[in-house]
């Protein structure tokens, strides 16, 4: 079978992995909205940043959550930051956020850039949800 040429490998794979997570239906059949938001800054200490924000189609998506390296030229194939979201869903938080330092490199150097995320979720019934 011929592949097509042009595939970029690391978004297929991204598809693939994707495809192969657990739903977030599945997960947390309670979950109504969810809003990934990050910003990522060029040092640790430094202000502003770039920001983005994206809703999550909690009825499709899978639970995968990987933000990729604004750095062209880092070589960090994307934060995964699945676990830490998973898990603060695990807990019913609504509103959370937290940072990542990339871990990637840039030539010879670690990448400085730092990720930071908020992540607001909307449950059904909040009230009403029963803690395991
Ligand atoms: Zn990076």
């Amino acid at each position: 079978m011929r592949r097509p040429r042009f595939v970029d490998q690391g978004r297929a794979e991204r598809w693939k992995r994707e495809d192969e997570a657990p739903r977030l239906r599945e997960l947390f059949p309670d979950l109504v909205a969810l809003q990934l938001q990050t910003r990522e800054r060029q040092h640790a200490d430094s202000k502003g940043g770039v920001s983005c924000t994206r809703p999550i189609a909690v009825g499709s998506a899978g639970a995968l959550f990987e933000v990729r390296c604004g750095n062209p030229k880092c070589d960090n194939p994307g934060h995964d930051i699945t676990s830490w979201v998973i898990g603060a869903l695990r807990r019913g938080e609504t509103n959370f956020d937290g940072d990542d330092p990339c871990s990637g490199l840039v030539g010879q150097h670690e990448c400085t850039r730092v990720l930071h995320f908020v992540v607001s979720a909307t449950w059904r019934k909040a009230d009403t949800l029963v803690a395991d």
